[in-house]
């Protein structure tokens, strides 16, 4: 099996790769990138052992591409045993995905670059190679998202639109995957003028995304208290979101009104592309839901809570502990 097709995508994962493999010779010499068609780069110390061995190496493309499939992932990464020894492989799935970083107005072919630097990511920043840990995907979607910046400028909807769909993603499907702190995170830092994201070096970018993911990642607890509050929501959900999905987001929002996380999340959540436009089907005709979004509206003016603040407040203190000292000293 050779080195094909020689479609636009492949060309830029192996003009990529190779500049990776530059500036990271110890971590990325042994590495297969392949996507679901065939193989596309090969790592300088993995070029003579995987040509002696390209029937394995087809069967592998074959058979990971069946399990990436098989559980919806546009791509993956991991370890391949091929022939007594072990590389590191990234697999990307090249037909037009998911949104997951740009929206529809822009080329879809940077939303597959995107996944391809995730999964980069995760052999790359430190943070990221924890596979399953919730601040592992942080750091590999803070790489992400700073690798677009350096790629495409900052003129994309990236800021405004991956935030977003990573809160949809969390509600819907993954917990491990809800990013969106450390990705706008990426956003302040760019905006504000306290980095110049373009001009960071592969190896400052990857440094920058354990700091952020360190940062800016959740606790388990809370990671985990989120995707319960929204599991009624996550019921409805067949592949795509339907207006009784976004009902039943605002509905749980309202009933948790006093929880910033489950409020951040779910706010997100009704920013995305494809939730806003029943959004607004239901504020014109649901007066339900009318009476819930301005009930959470005062509330959260009245908490002085912002999407932009990311800083994580500490609960405020427990009013038992006072209490209980006033009993002793009245005993
Ligand atoms: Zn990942």
């Amino acid at each position: 099996m050779g080195i094909e097709p020689e479609d636009t995508l492949a060309r830029t994962f192996r003009r990529s790769a190779k500049v990776y493999e530059r500036s990271f010779p110890e971590k990325l010499a042994n590495l297969l990138i392949a996507t679901f068609e065939a193989p596309v780069y090969i790592g300088s110390d993995a070029v003579e052992h995987l040509s002696r061995n390209t029937k394995a190496l087809g069967d592998w493309v074959r058979n990971n591409k069946e399990d990436l499939i098989s559980r919806k992932w546009v791509g993956g990464q991991g370890t391949v045993h091929i022939d007594n020894r072990n590389h590191d492989y990234v697999m990307l799935d090249t037909a037009p995905g998911k949104n997951y970083f740009v929206s529809d107005k822009w080329p879809q072919k940077m939303n597959v670059i995107g996944v391809f630097d995730h999964e980069m990511g995760h052999l790359l920043v430190d943070e990221g190679q924890k596979l399953g840990h919730h601040s592992s995907e942080c750091a590999a979607d803070a790489f992400a998202v700073m690798r677009h910046v350096q790629r495409f400028g900052d003129a994309t909807d990236i800021f405004d639109h991956a935030p977003a769909f990573t809160a949809r993603v969390a509600v819907l499907t993954s917990k491990i995957h809800y990013t969106s702190i450390a990705m706008a995170r990426v956003a302040q830092l760019h905006r504000s003028g306290a980095v110049d994201i373009a001009r960071l070096s592969l190896k400052e970018t990857a440094r920058l995304a354990t700091e952020i993911a360190r940062g800016y990642s959740l606790e388990k607890r809370v990671v985990d208290k989120i995707h319960n509050a929204f599991s009624p929501a996550r019921a409805l959900y067949n592949d795509v979101v339907t207006l009784p999905i976004v009902k039943k987001v605002v509905e749980i929002l309202a009933e948790k009104k006093d929880d910033i996380d489950i409020w951040r999340a779910g706010k997100l959540f009704l920013q995305a592309s494809d939730t806003r436009a029943f959004l607004q089907q239901l504020q014109k005709d649901d007066r339900e839901v009318q009476n819930s979004l301005d009930l959470l509206d005062r509330h959260e003016k009245e908490k002085g809570w912002s999407l932009d603040d990311l800083e994580r407040k500490p609960a405020p203190p427990r009013t038992v502990f006072a209490e209980i000292k006033s009993w002793f000293l009245e005993g």
